[in-house]
């Protein structure tokens, strides 16, 4: 199995599962559509000669990015506020004011409309789950939103910012997707290119197997992610770790001449070290479910009442990654849009932090750890003693 990236030929076997829901932003209306979910197999491999990591058996025509995927993190004050901190970042370090922004997968369009609003600069996103008008004053000008992937048709938008959050690990070819941003940029250095990932480094080495999930069909650490920029003609300016190790973020620039694929000799202390993430992950992975599958079975045989904090990625994976997760009754979420549908696949209603007050679990399991302050102080608010513990 060829490497999408590098085309090396020699790939080893990371994780493998069947049966998993394939569209995770996407909640339905009933506990039967959720269990009727489209699924598919997660098949992951990793090249031992870049680092990239994907899904060989994925299949883009099972996903579902309409505008009822809502995956926004942007009802977490945690989140919101590194949004923008984020924003005013990029905005001071590159000079983004008074300019044009372009958004490569907006979703909603928050973070869109933050580089606007802060920078006074104008702004062109694309995202198929995107609802609202199309045309949006904001900052210096105006944002315009495109329902629709961004691809070759739109080389011609142009940007001094182009940003794409949380979308290249979902394109199924990422070596084209970033030639096409090339296009777009036209051979102009002075537009930079910010993009976030998940980083595979967290995944592997937190055993965070519910991060991963049909959707990401690629999966990304340093080593290739630097790689695939430079391939495609980049220069990277700047590669670092976000929100508590669980993102990447680059940020780079058209570069000047062809690259010579030399920077693989340089990585081979960070791709050996990968190596033997991966080798663990592979190892260890039953030991981080075996404990859940014993304490769902104790949880059932006592009826504990239990309810998961996060109705995200996360969730749907452990949800249906486990045997017998359904002893959990409900999911909260926090996202208004989220609240009375139903997890895809193992189907648990997604209720208000409210429901908590009259429902008053004996336990509550805590997806993202990053989010613990901000769930302490809500149950505090709504007078809910339990058990708070992580996944
Ligand atoms: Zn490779």
């Amino acid at each position: 199995m060829k490497c999408p990236v590098c085309s090396e030929v020699k790939s080893t076997s990371v994780f493998e599962i069947g049966n998993m829901p394939a569209s995770i932003g996407v909640q339905y209306p009933s506990r039967r559509q959720a269990t009727d979910c489209a699924r598919g197999r997660l098949d992951l491999m990793f090249c031992p000669k870049c680092g990239f990591i994907w899904n060989r058996s994925f299949d883009a025509s099972l996903l579902e990015y309409s505008q009822r995927y809502d995956n926004s993190l942007d009802h977490s004050p945690v989140f919101r506020e590194y949004a923008r901190e984020l924003a005013r970042r990029l905005i001071h370090t590159y000079g983004i004011t008074h300019k044009r922004v372009l958004e490569i997968g907006c979703g909603k369009g928050h973070f869109l409309s933050l580089l606007c609003e802060e920078g006074g600069n104008s702004g062109i996103g694309f995202d198929p789950s995107y609802e609202g008008e199309q045309i949006r004053s904001s900052g210096h000008g105006s944002i315009e939103y495109h329902k629709d992937f961004y691809g070759e048709k739109h080389v011609s938008s142009q940007g001094d910012l182009v940003c794409c959050r949380h979308v290249f690990e979902h394109v199924e070819n990422p070596v084209e997707f970033l030639s096409t941003v090339h296009r777009t940029i036209n051979g102009d250095r002075d537009v930079m290119v910010y993009f976030e990932v998940p980083n595979v480094r967290f995944i592997l080495d937190q055993l965070s197997v519910w991060d991963v999930i049909y959707e990401h069909c690629n999966y990304f650490g340093y080593e290739s992610l630097e790689f695939v920029f430079k391939k495609a003609g980049f220069e990277v300016v700047r590669l670092e770790e976000a929100y508590g190790g669980q993102f990447l973020s680059i940020e780079a620039r058209i570069s000047k001449e062809d690259w010579d694929g030399r920077s693989e000799a340089t990585h081979s202390a960070g791709m050996s070290a990968l190596a033997e993430s991966v080798d663990a992950f592979s190892l260890n992975v039953a030991a981080r479910e075996k404990p859940w599958i014993d304490r769902f079975a104790s949880w059932s045989q006592d009826n504990t009442r239990t309810v998961i904090w996060g109705g995200g990625a996360k969730t749907v994976s452990f949800l249906n990654m486990l045997s017998m997760s359904g002893v959990i009754s409900h999911v909260v979420d926090i996202n208004p849009n989220k609240q009375g549908l139903y997890i895809p696949g193992s189907g648990q209603e997604i209720i208000a932090p409210d429901f908590l007050m009259s429902y008053q679990p004996d336990v509550v399991v805590l997806m993202n750890p990053i989010y613990r302050r901000e769930v302490e102080l809500k149950l505090k608010e709504i007078k809910v003693r339990t058990r708070l513990i992580d996944a």
